[in-house]
C-alpha cells in the first residue's frame, strides 16, 4: 500500500511521498525514492550508509564528479558578488566570458550565443529562431524534419519534434506536424537517404537531429558520413540544420562535440546538461551569423521575442566556465580516452554474451540491448529487473527499456568502471 505508515518520525522518503510528484514516475506504484545526503566524484551517498556508483552521470549531466571543489569555489565566490540580474538591457562578465570561450570551441560558423535554462528551452529557442528566420525573410516555412525516436525535451515544441510515443500521446492534438526519417543506423543508410531525398523539399524550415547518438530513444548510434549526407540534402533547399548536442556535448562522444566528427556544420546548436558540469541549470542555443542577421531590422517585429527570468544566470554561467576549464584540461582529455578504451575492451566481453545484442559505443558512451521477450520497448519489464539488480549492488544505471548503457562521469576510476562492468556481467548471467 502507498499510505504512509503512521509514525511520529517519518523518514525523508515518507515526507517526500506526502508532498512531492516526481518526474517520469508512476507515483502509484513507484517505490519510495532513495534519499541521497551527499555525493563526491562518481559516488552518491545514501542516508543509511549505502553508496551508489553513478554510471549515468545523474541524468547525463555530470562530467567531473559530484560536488567538484573547483566548481563549488567558483560558484560560491560568484554567489557573494552577483547572484543574478535581468539580462535584457544588462550584462555581466560570466555571461560574456562564457560566450567568448564557447564559440571558439564550437563548429567555426557558430557566431552568437542565446541563453536559457535547460535542454528543452535550448531546443525551443532553436525552433523559434528557425521559424522566425523564415518569417523575417518574408518566406515563411512551417515544415520540420526530425528523426524517428528522437528526444529533444518535454516542452511543447521539443515534444513536437521528438518521436511520437506513449509519452506524447496525451498531447498529440497540440503538437505541430513533423516529418520523420528513420535513424540512419548501419545497414539502413541508403534507404534513409532515399527517403530524405524526397522529404527535403523547398518548404522545410529546419532539420533537427541528435548528432551520432539518439539518447533517450535508446542510445541509437550511426556514423558521421551518413549524417553529413543528410545535412547536404537538407541544405539543398535551404533547411536550417539544428544539432541538438544537449546530451552529446562536452566530450561524451570522445570529441568535445559530436559535430566535430562531421564535415558539414549545423546552423544552430543546442547545449545544456554537461554545460555546467552538471551542477546548475543552464541552456545555450548558438547560431550562425546569417540567422542572427535575419533578425536585425528597423522593424521591431523582427525581434526575437523570447526570454526567461533566469536567462544567463551568473551562477550557472560561472559553473559553466569552471566546468569548461576542467573539460579542456589534459587530465580530462586523457580520461575520455581512458574510459573509451575500457569500454572498448568490455564491449568485446559483452559481444560474447547470449543475453546481449547490438553492442555499440561512441567515446564514453557504451550501450547494448538486453535480449528480452517483447523486444525494444520503454515498458519492457526487463528494465525494472536490471535497474533493481544493479541498484542493490550499488550501481546506478537506468535502462531505457531493454537498452542498458554506461555514461560515467569522466573522473570515474578504472576500479569503479570495473566494479560496474562486473555487476553488469553478474546481471547478464542471471538473465
Ligand atoms: N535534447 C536531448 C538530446 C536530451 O537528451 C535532452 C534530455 O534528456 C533534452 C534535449 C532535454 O533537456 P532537459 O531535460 O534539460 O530539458
Amino acid at each position: 500500500s502507498n499510505s504512509l505508515p503512521s509514525s511520529n518520525n517519518p523518514s525523508l522518503a515518507e515526507r517526500d511521498k506526502a508532498v512531492i510528484w516526481h518526474p517520469f514516475t508512476q507515483m502509484q506504484t513507484a517505490p519510495l525514492p532513495i534519499p541521497i545526503v551527499r555525493a563526491e566524484g562518481s559516488v552518491l551517498y545514501g542516508a543509511n550508509g549505502q553508496t551508489y556508483l553513478d554510471m549515468i552521470s545523474s541524468w547525463w549531466v555530470n562530467l567531473h564528479g559530484h560536488a567538484h571543489p573547483y566548481i563549488a569555489e567558483r560558484v560560491a565566490a560568484q554567489l557573494r558578488t552577483l547572484e543574478h540580474v535581468i539580462f535584457a538591457g544588462f550584462t555581466h562578465e560570466p555571461a560574456v566570458e562564457l560566450a567568448e570561450r564557447l564559440l571558439p570551441v564550437l563548429p567555426s560558423n557558430q557566431a552568437k550565443v542565446f541563453y536559457s535554462d535547460n535542454g528543452s528551452t535550448a531546443v525551443e529557442v532553436a525552433l523559434k529562431m528557425a521559424f522566425q528566420y523564415w518569417h523575417n525573410l518574408g518566406q515563411p516555412r512551417q515544415k520540420v524534419i526530425a528523426l524517428d525516436g528522437a528526444y529533444h525535451g518535454d516542452t511543447f515544441g521539443a515534444m513536437a519534434v521528438g518521436g511520437r510515443s506513449a509519452f506524447t500521446a496525451p498531447f498529440a492534438p497540440f503538437l505541430f506536424d513533423v516529418d520523420y526519417i528513420p535513424a540512419p543506423v548501419p545497414g539502413q543508410e541508403e534507404a534513409v537517404l532515399q527517403l530524405a531525398e524526397s522529404l527535403f523539399t523547398e518548404d522545410v524550415a529546419a532539420f533537427i537531429v541528435e548528432p551520432l547518438v539518439q539518447g533517450a530513444g535508446g542510445m541509437i548510434m550511426y556514423e558521421p558520413d551518413v549524417l553529413d549526407r543528410l545535412f547536404q540534402l537538407a541544405r539543398r533547399n535551404g533547411a536550417l540544420i539544428i544539432a541538438d548536442e544537449v546530451m552529446t556535448g562536452f566530450g561524451r562522444t570522445g570529441r568535445l562535440f559530436a559535430s566535430h566528427y562531421l564535415k558539414e556544420k549545423p546552423d544552430l546548436m543546442c547545449l545544456s546538461k554537461g554545460l555546467t558540469g552538471g551542477t546548475m541549470a543552464l541552456g545555450v542555443t548558438t547560431c550562425a551569423q546569417p540567422i542572427y542577421d535575419a533578425f536585425l531590422s528597423d522593424d521591431k517585429f523582427k525581434t526575437l521575442f523570447h526570454g526567461h527570468s533566469f536567462t544567463a544566470n551568473p551562477l550557472a554561467c560561472t559553473a559553466a566556465l569552471a566546468s569548461l576549464d576542467l573539460t579542456l584540461s589534459e587530465a580530462t582529455l586523457a580520461n575520455l580516452e581512458r574510459i573509451a578504451a575500457h569500454h572498448a575492451a568490455f564491449r568485446q566481453r559483452l559481444s560474447r554474451s547470449g543475453a546481449v545484442a547490438s553492442v555499440r559505443q561512441r567515446g564514453t558512451l557504451l550501450a547494448f540491448d538486453l535480449v528480452a521477450e517483447g523486444g525494444t520497448s520503454y515498458f519492457n519489464t526487463i528494465r525494472d529487473v536490471a535497474y533493481n539488480f544493479l541498484l542493490e549492488r550499488g550501481v546506478l544505471m537506468r535502462p531505457l527499456g531493454n537498452v542498458l548503457y554506461f555514461m560515467p562521469p569522466y573522473c570515474t576510476s578504472d576500479e569503479q568502471l570495473q566494479y560496474a562492468y562486473d555487476q553488469v556481467e553478474a546481471l547478464l548471467s542471471e538473465l
